[in-house]
C-alpha cells in the first residue's frame, strides 16, 4: 500500500468522526478521506471546512463527503457513527441498542459495496461493537480492531507522567480488558524509562506522595467523564488514538497498542471481542501479545471478560 492509493472511509461526521478525518489529514497518512453521515448536510460541511484546511498542510490529500460506494476500495472503514449520548448518562453500555440498530444498517451497506480492508470501531460501546461487527460482516477477526483502550493507556500514562514531569511516551502501562468500568492495568509490567513502576513509586516518594494504583485506575477511568460532562462530548484523544491505529495500518507499522480485537485463547479468553496489546499492521490485528499478568490481573481479565460477554445474548444477528 502506497500513500498514493490510501483511502480511509469514516461513517459518522459528528464530533469524533469529523475530528478523526482533521487528524489523518494533518498528520498526512492517507490521500483520501471520505466522510459519510446520515446528516448529509453535516458530511458536506465537515468535508468543506477541511479541504480549506489542506492548502497549509504538509502534503496534497482530498477530503469529501461521500457515500457506501467508497467502501468499495477503501483501505480502512471507520465507525463512528452513534444516536446522541443521554446527558445524564454515565455508562457506555446504556449505547448498547441505539448503536446496535445503527451499526447493523452501516454494517450491511458497507460489506454490500464490496468492502475488504479493514474495520476501525469506535462507536460505543465499542468491545461490543467490535465483536458485532465481526459477525456481522463476516470478515476475519484480525480485520476488526475496536480503538478500546487505547484513549484509557493514553490518559494512565498522561497522568503518570504529569506525576514524575515526563513526557507520556516514557511511560509503558497499558489498561486492558473493557474500555468502560470493568477494565483494569497491567500493573505488574508497567515501566518507566524501563524501570519497573512499583520502584519507581518508592524510589520517588516525593512525587509519588500517597496517589495510589487505584486512585491512578479511578482518575483514568473517570477522565472521559470529566471532559463529557463540561462539554457535551470528548473528541481529540479518541480521534488521535483511531489516527495511530490507522497510521499503524496503513503504513504497516507493526505498532504495539491495547486494542479491542478477537481472541483466540489468548490470555484463556475465546470467541470475543476485548482490549489487549496487540501488533496493528497492514493485515490489521496481526498479533496478539500475551503479556505476564499477576494473578489478581488475570482475575480482573476475566471477570471483565464477562461482563462485556453477558451483553453478547442482546445482539440481533
Ligand atoms: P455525535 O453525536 O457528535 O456524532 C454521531 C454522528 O453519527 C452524527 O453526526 C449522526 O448524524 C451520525 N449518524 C447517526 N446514525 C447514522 C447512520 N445510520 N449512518 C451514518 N451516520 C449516522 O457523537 P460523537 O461525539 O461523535 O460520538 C460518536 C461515537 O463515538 C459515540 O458512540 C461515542 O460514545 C463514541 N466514542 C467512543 C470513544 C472511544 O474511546 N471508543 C471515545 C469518544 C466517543
Amino acid at each position: 500500500m502506497s500513500f498514493k492509493d490510501s483511502k480511509v472511509v469514516i461513517v459518522g461526521a459528528g464530533n469524533v468522526g469529523a475530528t478523526t478525518a482533521y487528524s489523518i489529514l494533518n498528520q498526512a497518512i492517507c490521500e483520501e478521506v471520505v466522510l459519510i453521515d446520515v446528516n448529509k448536510d453535516k458530511a458536506i460541511a465537515e468535508a468543506l471546512d477541511m479541504q480549506h484546511s489542506i492548502y497549509f498542510m504538509n502534503r496534497n490529500m482530498s477530503i469529501k463527503a461521500g457515500d457506501y460506494s467508497d467502501c468499495r476500495d477503501a483501505d480502512v472503514v471507520v465507525i463512528t457513527a452513534s444516536a446522541p449520548m443521554p446527558k445524564d448518562s454515565h455508562n457506555r453500555l446504556e449505547m448498547l441498542a441505539p448503536s446496535m440498530r445503527i451499526v447493523k444498517s452501516i454494517v450491511d451497506s458497507v460489506m454490500s459495496n464490496g468492502f475488504d480492508g479493514v474495520f476501525v470501531v469506535i462507536s460505543n460501546p465499542v468491545d461490543i461493537m467490535s465483536y458485532y461487527i465481526w459477525k456481522l460482516s463476516r470478515l476475519p477477526k484480525n480485520r476488526i480492531i475496536g480503538t478500546g483502550t487505547t484513549l484509557d493507556t493514553a490518559r494512565l500514562c498522561c497522568e503518570l507522567s504529569k506525576m514524575y514531569n515526563l513526557d507520556a511516551k516514557s511511560v509503558e502501562a497499558f489498561v486492558m480488558a473493557e474500555h468502560g468500568d470493568s477494565e483494569m492495568v497491567s500493573w505488574a509490567s508497567a515501566t518507566i524509562g524501563g524501570k519497573n513502576l512499583s520502584d519507581v513509586f518508592a524510589d520517588n516518594a516525593d512525587r509519588t506522595k500517597d496517589i495510589t494504583k487505584d486512585e491512578l485506575l479511578k482518575r483514568t477511568k473517570e477522565a472521559g467523564w470529566e471532559i463529557f460532562n463540561r462539554k457535551g462530548n470528548t473528541c481529540y484523544g479518541i480521534a488521535s488514538s483511531a489516527t495511530a491505529i490507522i497510521k499503524s495500518i496503513l503504513f504497516n507499522e507493526n505498532r504495539i497498542l491495547p486494542v479491542s480485537v478477537g481472541l483466540n485463547g489468548e490470555y484463556g479468553l475465546n470467541n470475543m471481542f476485548l482490549s489487549v496489546p496487540t501488533i496493528i499492521n497492514k493485515n490489521g490485528a496481526k498479533e496478539i501479545v500475551e503479556i505476564k499478568l499477576a494473578d489478581e490481573e488475570r482475575a480482573l481479565l476475566q471477570k471483565s471478560a464477562e461482563v462485556v460477554q453477558g451483553f453478547y445474548k442482546e445482539l440481533q444477528i
